[in-house]
């Protein structure tokens, strides 16, 4: 207890327009208004924020890419369809 009336104020303006009297957490922010989350520290962190965050794939770089391809290869296709009947009409089919 000692610890946390020694600790610095937050001071930030309240709603009662008072300055917040809260004390530093350990990490020396307010647990109120110590701001946004600074996000993953470690590799490991990371690894899990990432996993935690997927939701199906369809938009991850590898899907996206191979829609990409799937879709190019279909227009190639309709449009050698396209060219060949062209051809076999010329060709009197
Ligand atoms: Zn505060």
């Amino acid at each position: 207890m000692d610890k946390a009336h020694a600790a610095p104020r937050c001071c930030a303006r309240t709603r009662s327009g008072l300055s917040c009297q809260s004390p530093a957490m350990a990490n020396g922010r307010c647990r109120m208004h110590g701001g946004a989350s600074t996000g993953p520290r470690t590799a490991e962190g990371l690894a899990r924020s990432k996993r935690a965050a997927w939701k199906h794939g369809r938009r991850s770089a590898r899907y996206v890419a191979l829609k990409r391809l799937v879709k190019q290869a279909a227009r190639d296709l309709r449009e050698t369809t396209k060219l060949s009947e062209q051809m076999l009409r010329n060709a009197g089919w």
